[in-house]
């Protein structure tokens, strides 16, 4: 039976039952996630839907805080621990109140990095004595928000990237008679590690060099407000992979530190940015969709760095900031999809046509089928792949007919057939063979779109374990791709939960079931906001659950996805526009009811619907 290795991705989070399903567990309850695909189907909705799951931002905070708790009181860190999430990482306002709720014990707080991001900020119910921090490129109008929020009496830091900004700042300093705490960005030598490490090093976009740290200090020591400069802050990418990266990034910040104390700056946090890693894959590698370490283990090294950075250059311990993000938030979301069909090639012998003169790629594919033994097979089915070859270029020069071309297809599937079988009587391993392996594998055709649902598996070929939510208890039968149900040949999951196998491209899946959710997991992080509307396949469906008082099945809230109108909206075809047309369009053919019918349409959902109406 196959687990999809989901013990090691999903920190305990997800697991099977005995009667084969998927269910969400959390202090000592548990719950299957076909009940909950069950409440969603009752409230109206169908898939593809995100099912968010808010108790496990709060496991995973409460991980983190109690890692860097335990951690200093190891070391014996006086500093204290402040996080702040950085909303980029999933906005949604549902997500940052539950988020709000969990982290209201820690004074958690939110970082911000746009307009928008800053006005959703201050208007968030951020628990007392929380931080908010701003980065980002700022023109005026961030800056006067955030002193704005100042003036509202948030624990608010503006966080430089350039002197221009400062400048912008003083101005507005100047008129409002208020201005925000002050951080600098610095631009770190040391580089992150993983696929977002140019986040970090000399060439990076972000932060202040030497000078312009200096030009900065200058700036403030003319408008007496040196004073208020109190954090230092650096973020060398995220999903690091391993945690020597961070380790040196701390130790030159702690140069910097010690430098700009000697300059008069009192520097109350070192803010680290975020960066700890999610092992999508379960393989606790260093490889890009993995991490290396635990966040106990990246706690430990980043307060034990600190402490001993400090002692090196003698400096009072400073707040650790975190700005945390993709770690917190990817847990919480899954996206289901179910199966549209399983779309293989027809090939089948009774599908052979006769024809009188047979092409000679043809005659030596039929040889190669019928004199194919046990002793010659490899070689055969070595010989069959040139004259597939043969036949394909025929066919393109106009050599050969459409009849012929299909007759090849069908011996060659034969002959791969055939070859498997002899294979696996010699208990041979035939899924070494990468072209045997890809044409094994089937189209799952799944109704979602990996544009929208996963966008860094299309952008970046970023890994999500994806697995069957039910049938677990029966072998896996076949190997299978996932496709999207977009007209765009990038609409594939090229990678799946199994590094260094075969079954990284190809998922172990069931053979045809009638009723078969397949789960895409660890989507709390980025995918939302990342998402787009290719093909204008919208926003999907979601519902958000909880455990009730009964350890039972709570829904705590459900949203409809985009309908064809809203994406429609979105494009520009304002609802004037759309009703003037279709009018134009109906005027002539005096048919209220067909108007009817198709105008239904501007409310269904963007995405496949079982069955349809009418
Ligand atoms: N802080 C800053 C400045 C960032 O740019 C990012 C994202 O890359 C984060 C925090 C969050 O990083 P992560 O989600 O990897 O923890």
């Amino acid at each position: 039976l196959r687990r999809f290795r989901v013990d090691n991705w999903s920190e305990g989070y997800f697991s099977i039952n005995e009667a084969g399903e998927v269910v969400v567990r959390c202090q000592g309850q548990s719950i299957p996630l076909t009940n909950v695909i069950e409440a969603a189907h009752n409230l109206g909705l169908s898939t593809p839907f995100i099912i968010r799951f808010p108790f496990l931002i709060g496991e995973q905070i409460k991980k983190f805080y109690r890692a860097f708790q335990h951690a200093k009181e190891e070391f014996n860190y006086k500093g204290e621990h402040k996080a702040v999430f950085p909303i980029k990482v999933n906005q949604n306002r549902h997500f940052i109140e539950r988020l709000l709720h969990y982290g209201k014990d820690f004074s958690y707080g939110l970082e911000a990095g746009s307009k928008a991001e800053l006005f959703a900020v201050l208007i968030s119910d951020i628990p007392e004595n929380a931080l908010i921090t701003c980065n980002g490129f700022k023109d005026r109008e961030f800056l006067d928000l955030a002193v704005i929020g100042k003036q509202l009496g948030k624990d608010i830091c503006v966080i430089i990237e350039s002197v221009e900004e400062l400048v912008g700042l003083i101005d507005i300093y100047r008129r409002a008679e208020t201005i925000p705490d002050i951080g600098f960005r610095i631009k770190l030598s040391s580089r992150g590690s993983g696929k977002w490490e140019k986040s970090s090093g000399e060439g990076a976009k972000f932060g202040l060099s030497s000078t312009e740290i200096l030009l900065a200090i200058d700036l403030l020591k003319e408008h007496d407000l040196l004073d208020r400069v109190n954090l230092l802050h650096f973020h060398i990418g995220s999903q690091i992979t391993n945690v020597r990266t961070m380790k040196r990034a701390i130790r030159e910040a702690g140069v910097i530190f010690a430098e700009v104390a000697k300059l008069g700056l009192n520097i109350k946090y070192l803010n680290i940015g975020g960066g700890i890693g999610v092992d999508y894959s379960g393989s606790k590698s260093s490889s890009l969709a993995s991490a290396e370490y635990s966040i106990e283990e990246f706690a430990n090294d980043v307060v034990f760095t600190m402490e001993d950075m400090c002692n090196k250059h003698g400096l009072e311990r400073p707040g650790i900031v975190t700005e945390s993000g993709r770690v917190i938030a990817a847990y919480h979301a899954i996206v289901v999809t179910d199966l549209v069909e399983i779309m293989g090639a027809e090939y089948d012998l009774s599908h052979y046509q006769q024809t009188q003169n047979e092409v000679k790629p043809l005659l030596e594919l039929k040889y190669a089928l019928e004199y194919m033994n046990e002793k010659n097979y490899i070689e055969y089915y070595h010989d069959a792949l040139e004259f597939k070859e043969d036949l394909r270029t025929m066919f393109t020069l106009g050599l050969c007919s459409l009849v012929d071309k299909s007759n090849g297809d069908i011996l060659f599937q034969e002959i791969v057939e055939k070859t498997i079988a002899i294979a696996l009587r010699k208990g041979e391993n035939f899924e070494k063979d990468p072209f045997l392996r890809k044409f094994l594998a089937e189209k799952y055709l799944c109704n979602f779109s990996v544009f929208n649902a996963i966008p860094d598996s299309w952008a970046i070929r970023q890994l999500f374990p994806i697995m069957p939510l039910k049938h677990l208890d029966r072998p896996c039968d076949n190997f299978g791709v996932i496709t999207d149900i977009t007209c765009d040949s990038d609409g594939v999951v090229n990678a799946y939960q199994f590094p260094d196998t075969a079954e990284n491209e190809y998922l172990p899946l069931h053979d045809e079931m009638a009723d078969y959710p397949i789960g895409i997991f660890l989507t709390g992080a980025y995918q939302e906001v990342l998402a787009n509307k290719h093909n204008l396949l919208g926003q999907m469906n979601e519902i958000s659950v909880d455990f009730n008082e009964e350890g039972k099945l709570d829904v705590v809230s459900s949203e409809q996805g985009d309908t064809v109108k809203d994406v429609l909206n979105g494009m520009r075809y304002d609802d004037a526009f759309i009703n003037n047309q279709s009018k134009r369009f109906f005027q002539s053919m005096d048919n209220p009811k067909l108007f009817r019918r198709f105008r239904s349409y501007l409310n269904s959902y963007t995405y496949m619907i079982k069955d349809g109406h009418d």
